[in-house]
């Protein structure tokens, strides 16, 4: 494998960026990536190298799938208004969507980012439960409103955390305090602990919001049961349990379409927003009836662009794609085999900790010491570096930024994952023999 090229007018973009976005933009790499078009799970840069792209879940069923560009076209050389004159389309889209829950689920508010679909969970559920509290995960991360930068424990500093929001550990089994067949036990103590920890301070509980797949925790599947008993924890002070699938959602974990499915409950909402348009702006918050009524008696939701015709046609034909060409079935035997793969390099890699997740969100979890699972972040960052000279994306996460994130669109190959793990394996020696840990 040859080392991609070098672009000639980066170093321009990067400061033209610099000054036209201001200074609380970041990108991706320390040799940024300038794209200029995406095919299936490629993308190709400016100098005409390609690259897998094993980082984006926005792209769902692939860059630029032509399903999806057909509908969108047919849909905005027709009409595109919005949710406040009757049109097929959005309720089309809200009958399939609600058809992947169970019938108690059968409500579908739209909007166009998963930021917006968490904050009318929060205002659905504080109307519902007359309650203000909400807990999530340690490092958890809901959106960039403010109403979810108070509850993004990743990015907002412990100093500034209201006192209607309480933080749980994520329940990690791998680098967390509990590790043992009773973890999701455990783990769910902590939520009755905030519970209390609310209650003291005055505060009514309203909602636990949780990333069902722990993603900005370092990709932590949820312990057997953690879910449901969190669910009926929150559910006994009269709060409700709102998944969070922005990330995990739409057959991406494989075994499930969504992440909650590993336990067996009804959430009271499910929000989901990036692969459901497949990079057009589209997001749900899905509900009961029951739960919305206090909110709707309060006033009308009205979102501009949230389900308009042209968006739910995206949304249609994204559901299309992962019916018609099986994709979740594909993310299942795809991502095992990058399980399975990933498993035979830890044999010849003292580096690789732990390989978690399942489907096509995968983490590894990188280690300078497998006794201790003391995080190996520089050696995470040369990975991710080192995989990108090489021509494949892929990113890091997690409190120590050691854990690299794979989440390719979901048309990913067992052709393309050989691909990686022969690349990965590379990549992997040369920062061994540089002793980078
Ligand atoms: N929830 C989770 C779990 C997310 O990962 C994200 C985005 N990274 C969001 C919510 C917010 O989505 P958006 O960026 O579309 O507002």
């Amino acid at each position: 494998m040859t080392e991609v090229t070098q672009d000639s007018d980066k170093g321009s973009l990067i400061s033209r960026r610099k000054e036209l976005l201001g200074p609380a933009y970041r990108l991706f790499y320390d040799n940024p990536v300038h794209l200029v078009k995406g095919e299936g799970v490629w993308l190709i840069d400016a100098d005409g190298n390609r690259y897998l792209d094993m980082y984006n879940n926005v792209p769902h069923v692939g860059h630029c799938h032509p399903h999806v560009v057909r509908a969108l076209q047919k849909q905005i050389e027709t009409l595109n208004t919005h949710t406040r004159y009757l049109h097929d389309n959005v309720l089309d889209y809200a009958e399939r969507l609600t058809a992947k829950f169970p019938n108690e689920l059968n409500v579908a508010m739209f909007s166009c980012t998963g930021s917006e679909a968490n904050e009318l969970a929060m205002r659905i559920a504080r109307a519902h439960t007359g309650g203000t509290g909400i807990i999530v995960c340690e490092f958890s991360y809901h959106g960039n409103t403010h109403a979810n930068y108070q509850i993004s424990t990743e990015d907002i500093p412990e100093d500034e955390i209201p006192d209607f929001v309480h933080s749980v550990p994520a329940p990690d089994t791998y680098r967390g305090e509990h590790r043992g067949d009773d973890a999701g036990e455990q783990y769910a103590a902590y939520i009755a602990a905030a519970i209390d920890e609310l209650q003291n301070r005055g505060v009514k509980p309203a909602a636990f919001v949780v990333d069902t797949i722990i993603s900005s925790s370092g990709i932590v599947s949820p312990p057997p049961g953690y879910l449901k008993k969190a669910a009926d924890m929150i559910h006994a002070v009269g709060g409700l349990f709102v998944a969070d699938e922005v990330q995990p959602g739409f057959g991406r974990m494989g075994n499930n379409f969504w992440g909650y499915e590993i336990d067996e409950f009804i959430p009271d909402i499910v929000t989901m927003g990036k692969p459901m348009g497949n990079g057009h702006p589209l997001a749900a918050t899905v509900t009961q009836t029951a739960i919305v009524e206090r909110f709707s008696a309060k006033g009308s939701y009205f979102n501009t662009f949230g389900g308009n015709p042209v968006s739910c046609a995206a949304g249609l034909a994204v559901l299309d794609v992962i019916e018609n060409e099986n994709l979740q079935q594909n993310a299942l035997d795809v991502g095992q085999h990058l399980i399975d793969g990933l498993t035979d390099l830890a044999a010849r890699h003292e580096c690789i900790g732990d390989i978690r997740g399942s489907g096509l969100f995968l983490a590894v979890d990188f280690v300078s010491d497998r006794e201790t699972r003391q995080p190996a972040t520089e050696l995470a960052s040369r990975v991710v570096n080192g995989l990108r000279e090489r021509g494949i994306l892929t990113g890091s996460i997690g409190p120590h930024d050691n854990i690299l994130k794979l989440r390719p669109p979901m048309v990913f190959s067992t052709e393309n994952a050989d691909y990686f793990l022969e690349i990965v394996d590379e990549v992997l020696a040369s920062a061994e023999m540089a002793g980078v840990m």
